[in-house]
């Protein structure tokens, strides 16, 4: 029976460069190591996340920087040349990003390090996508021979973990970013990697994050890095070394349930660490205290809301929290789920597009299938003013 090959390393803890190099090489090694088409001439983007300015370079939100120059030495020993790229998340900085966590010094050292939020994206068909049959895509991501996704190991507000597929996200420009979470992020999603197909991806899980992430959760110290071909496979054995079951993540379930590789643990070898050896459950976002704080806010958090809305909602509260705004919470009524029944004050937030109802002034109707974070924190700056 054909298997998905993955591999898993480990570094010491608190690992400095040499060591970081060496658990990439030998992860990428034992994964059977990069593409072919990583040869002389080709120009190989090496997508990392850089979603956010995290509160310590150790947060677990970003990847490490020196994940990033251990891939991109061994792509230019192969003649090929690196292009490191990101666009932080919806309205936040990149270049904010690249500097706090260290990624001007590998350009100091002659590597191309990109903020896509300043270079050209391009419109272009998705065929097969339902969600998102057209996207802005950044041309780096276009003209690249090849892709290599160099995604953190982290928990998510609204997807559960992100991890390979979910990284993808970033190289889409803001304007397609927001129209797939205002329609439906968790299909979007695999619609995306279908589109992009990265040829490899080596995951960073030395510094990790739970709870809820992807910025605002707790660092843990993992030490691990994971490289392999087949990202469906790969976020399938992250996913297991996190605490989640197979099928478990809608978007990994998803993108096996549209071919882009094996979900099934009986179809992946492992080489390297046994995926056990290294297990260690993650707290998810739903497990947030956050709520027992009581927030200045009453939350009407309707039975048919999955987890995309809800999580949404603590996160909100945690980022408030750590914002020191709680004030904007306070009187407010945040609903999600199917309509909700009995007399609502006026300035209720609808949040979600299963909140919307029609018999309602919709003028504070968050649309999003998850709404983005920013969109509710802005609704409610508006109600405060
Ligand atoms: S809009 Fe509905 S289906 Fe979509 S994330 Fe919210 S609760 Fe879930």
């Amino acid at each position: 029976m054909f298997k998905s090959l993955i591999s898993i390393t480990r570094t010491p803890p608190h690992p400095g460069r040499e060591n970081i190099a060496a658990a990439v090489r030998r992860a990428v090694t034992l994964a059977g190591g990069l593409p072919e088409a990583v040869r002389p001439g080709a120009m190989v983007l090496l997508k990392p996340n850089l979603v956010e300015i995290p509160f310590t370079r150790e947060s677990g939100a970003v990847t490490h920087p020196e994940v990033c120059r251990a891939v991109a030495e061994m792509v230019r020993e192969r003649g090929a040349r690196p292009v490191i790229a990101d666009a932080a998340g919806i309205g936040s900085d990149t270049e904010a990003v690249i500097s706090f966590m260290g990624y001007d010094g590998l350009r100091r050292d002659g590597f191309t390090v990109l903020d896509l939020k300043k270079e050209r994206s391009l419109w272009v068909d998705n065929p097969a996508a339902a969600v998102l049959p057209r996207i802005r895509v950044y041309e780096a991501a276009l003209s690249a021979d090849l892709i290599i996704n160099l995604p953190v190991m982290k928990t998510h507000d609204q997807t559960e973990i992100t991890l390979s597929l979910k990284n993808l996200k970033g190289l889409l420009d803001d304007c397609s970013k927001k129209a797939m979470h205002r329609q439906d992020l968790f299909h979007g999603i695999p619609e995306l990697a279908a589109f992009l197909k990265p040829s490899f991806t080596v995951l960073d899980g030395i510094y990790a994050q739970e709870g809820v992430g992807p910025v605002y959760g707790d660092p843990v110290e993992m030490d691990l890095v994971l490289a392999g071909r087949d990202m469906v496979a790969l976020d399938t054995i992250a996913g297991l070394i996190m605490g989640y079951r197979p099928g478990e993540v809608p978007t990994t379930r998803l993108a096996a349930r549209a071919g882009l590789g094996t979900a099934d643990p009986d179809k992946i070898e492992v080489a390297g660490l046994p995926w056990e050896s290294v297990r260690r459950r993650f707290k998810r976002a739903s497990e947030s205290e956050i709520i027992k704080e009581a927030p200045p806010a009453s939350l009407r958090i309707d039975g048919g809301t999955c987890s995309g809305c809800r999580n949404t909602v603590i996160s909100v509260l945690v980022e408030l929290k750590a914002r020191g705004r709680w004030d904007l919470l306070e009187d407010r009524v945040i609903v999600t789920g199917g309509p909700p029944g009995g007399d609502l004050p006026a300035e209720e937030l609808l949040v979600g597009n299963c909140a919307r109802r029609h018999d309602h002034n919709d003028k504070n109707f968050i649309a999003g299938c998850p709404p983005e974070n920013s969109w509710i924190i802005g609704a409610l700056l508006k109600l405060a003013r």
